[in-house]
C-alpha cells in the first residue's frame, strides 16, 4: 500500500476530492492489473477506505469508474469484485476484432499523418520505453499498459474514423489483455514493433503501416497466448 500516496506526492490526504478519487483509482487499478487483487476476489469498500485512510465516497467513485472499464463488477447484495480473467474464447475474439480494425486504422493514419501528429506519436512511443526508476516490475507493467493503450488510441485518432476508434476504445482491450500476464519481453518486443510502425508513418507509407500493425497485433497475440498454457 502507500503506492498511490507516494505517486501523488502525498496529496491524497490534503487536497480536492477529485485527486483523492484519482489516487484511490490508481491504487486499486495497480492492484487489479498486478493481480494482487486476484480475478473474482471481493473488493470490500470499507476495507479499502480504511487501508487508504480515506472515506468511503471516493472509494465508491473509483470503483464505479473501474466498473465502467470492465475491471470490476458489482453484484446485488455482494458488492464489488475483480472482473474474472479473460477466457481463451474472449481473448481470441478480441484479437480477431483488433486485427480487423487496427491495421486499417494504421493505414488511414499514415494517409492523414502530419508532422505534428507524428511528433506526438513519437513522444507517446518514447514514454513507454522510459520506465522511470526505481519502479517494481508490476507498476512498470501497468504503466506500460496504459501508455500502449494511449499510443494505439492516438493512431486511431489520427486515422480520423471515430466509429473505429470508439468501438475499440470501449472494449478497453489493453486493460484486460495486460492483466493476463507479466513478461518483460512483452514490453521490449512491443517497443521494437512500435518502432517499425513509426518508421512506416515517417515514410508516409500506408501499406507498410497497415502491415506493421498487423504484425504487431499478431505477435502480441502469440506472446500472450502463453498465458493460457
Ligand atoms: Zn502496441
Amino acid at each position: 500500500m502507500g503506492t498511490a500516496a507516494e505517486q501523488h506526492g502525498g496529496r491524497i490526504a490534503s487536497v480536492r476530492p477529485a485527486s483523492v478519487v484519482d489516487g484511490v483509482y490508481d491504487n486499486i487499478y495497480e492492484r487489479l492489473m498486478s493481480l494482487e487483487i486476484p480475478p473474482g476476489a471481493r473488493i470490500p469498500i470499507d476495507v479499502i477506505a480504511r487501508d487508504l485512510g480515506v472515506s468511503q465516497t471516493p472509494v465508491r467513485e473509483a470503483l464505479s469508474r473501474l466498473e465502467r472499464e470492465g475491471l470490476v463488477r458489482k453484484a446485488h447484495l455482494i458488492g464489488y469484485s475483480a472482473a474474472p480473467q479473460l477466457t481463451r474464447k474472449q481473448f481470441d475474439d478480441l484479437y480477431t476484432f483488433r486485427l480487423l480494425l487496427e491495421p486499417e486504422g494504421a493505414r488511414l493514419a499514415a494517409l492523414n499523418m502530419t508532422p505534428v501528429a507524428l511528433r506526438m506519436l513519437e513522444e507517446a512511443a518514447a514514454d513507454m520505453g522510459r520506465g522511470e526508476l526505481p519502479v517494481d516490475r508490476t507498476s512498470r507493467y501497468s504503466r506500460f499498459a496504459r501508455a500502449d493503450a494511449h499510443f494505439h488510441d492516438e493512431i486511431l485518432k489520427i486515422a480520423g474514423n471515430e466509429v473505429i476508434r470508439s468501438t475499440l476504445f470501449n472494449q478497453h482491450v489493453h486493460l484486460h489483455i495486460f492483466r493476463l500476464m507479466f513478461h518483460s519481453r512483452v514490453t521490449q518486443e512491443a517497443l521494437e514493433e512500435h518502432e517499425s510502425l513509426l518508421a512506416a508513418f515517417r515514410a508516409g507509407d500506408a501499406e507498410a503501416a497497415e502491415s506493421a500493425m498487423r504484425t504487431h497485433i499478431s505477435r502480441s497475440r502469440d506472446r500472450l497466448l502463453a498465458a493460457f498454457e
